[in-house]
């Protein structure tokens, strides 16, 4: 085994196991990417992104690949890039050397097994055999995962530029390219007041053309939300996502309010779904692959939902490429999607990182049809704006289709 403490950690196994499948090399790198406007959130500003990328190469020459991705750092969970990557080199890779990596569930019971937390870790290591799984069966990941229902999932914008005519403009744009229908606009950061000001002259300007949502990412007390959820069932917002941290307040908002209340931050896996569910704490679950801790978690939350009549919504941690496509396989298995999803987290990149750019058509996005993820990683790009990269040319960015 090699560590190294470059910035591309690479960790190779020699095996005496020679005739069995195993995993030879697990690598680690991060990656800053810069993205096409200031993100603002109640927790923090994004002016760039983040992604830990994992990628695992299995002794039969098939190589997986996997994505860790945040938002703003620490600002909005336990977990940063850094972190994840010091996990899977420190803590995972280890496990990695005596696993069967044709055996996914089994491999990752191990890990769940020996580390505790590090959800967005698990989940980077999950997709990355699943991947490579997918490839050495040939089939996509969403046949390895239950079974795809669907192959065009509908996607959510977020507007948070921070200024209101710049969200209306920015919303027009993507209803007239038909890229989205649905938005969610971020607020907290000022007062209820202002947000709700913000909210109404959205709603109000879109009309009945678009579902206007909001995230509060626990930024409200519960007397706060009190008032603002009162305000923005009156202005015509569809959907109120975690405006406040705690579960319980949560529930009483739930019970209180008409608008729909969406659990986001509270769901960290099935057990925190299973107690949310129990206490009708909220209507509908955000989902998420990272914050479940993989996609088997993740498909595990939504069971939980669905068996209760909560409404599920496919949610993104900003991901690129590769954890944008993995949440796609899996959503695409949901039997009932009533809210969509927001998968527009590789829209967010100034720099597109596939040899074929995703499919954004018609409100919606198409789910790879090809084994694995079924996507095309654009290595030379990937290497381009690796961390402490030696910076060297590039090719131009190909173009987005869908508008
Ligand atoms: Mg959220």
């Amino acid at each position: 085994m090699v560590w190294s403490t470059m910035q591309r950690s690479t960790t190779s196994f020699s095996s005496l196991r020679a005739s069995t499948l195993r995993v030879e090399v697990v690598e680690t790198y991060v990656v800053d990417l810069p993205i096409t406007r200031p993100h603002l959130l109640s927790v923090a500003t994004m002016q760039a992104q983040t992604l830990m990328i994992v990628k695992i190469v299995c002794s039969d020459g098939v190589t997986g690949f996997g994505e860790g991705t945040t938002i703003g750092g620490l600002s909005y969970g336990a977990e940063s890039p850094e972190g994840m990557k010091l996990a899977i080199d420190r803590y995972i890779a280890p496990i990695l050397e005596s696993a069967n990596p044709a055996r996914v569930p089994e491999t990752m019971n191990a890990i769940r097994k020996a580390i505790k937390g590090n959800n967005f870790a698990k989940c980077a290591v999950e997709t990355a055999l699943l991947d490579a799984w997918g490839k050495r069966i040939g089939l996509p990941m969403s046949e390895l995962v239950g079974g795809r229902l669907r192959d065009r999932l509908p996607v959510a914008w977020t507007l948070a530029s921070g200024d209101t005519k710049i969200d209306i403009a920015e919303a027009e744009q993507m209803l007239e390219r038909k890229r989205h229908n649905a938005f969610k606009l971020k607020i907290g950061r000022r007062s209820i007041d202002e947000d709700v000001a913000h909210v109404a002259a959205i709603k109000r300007a879109l009309g009945s053309r678009a579902s206007v949502r909001v995230d509060v990412n626990m930024a409200w007390s519960e007397v706060e939300a009190n008032k603002g959820l009162s305000a923005l069932e009156a202005a015509g917002c569809d959907l109120a996502e975690q405006p406040v941290e705690s579960p319980t307040a949560l529930a009483r908002l739930a019970a209180r309010f008409a608008i729909p209340i969406m659990a986001d931050e509270s769901l960290q896996g099935p057990e925190t779904a299973f107690a949310l569910a129990r206490t009708s704490a909220a209507d509908v679950f955000a989902v998420k692959i990272a914050q479940s801790g993989g996609l088997y978690q993740a498909g595990r939350v939504a069971a939980i939902a669905d068996a209760a009549s909560i409404g599920l919504y496919g949610g993104t941690m900003l991901e690129g490429a590769i954890g944008t496509i993995a949440s796609a396989h899996l959503f695409s298995t949901f039997p009932r999607l009533a809210w969509g999803t927001e998968l527009f987290g590789p829209l967010l990149l100034t720099e597109q990182l596939l040899t074929e750019p995703l499919q954004y058509q018609d409100f919606e996005l198409a789910v790879p049809t090809g084994p694995g993820l079924g996507i095309e990683l654009d290595h030379d790009r990937l290497r381009f704006f690796q961390r402490d990269a030696e910076r060297r040319s590039i090719s131009t960015a190909p173009a987005q289709t869908g508008g």
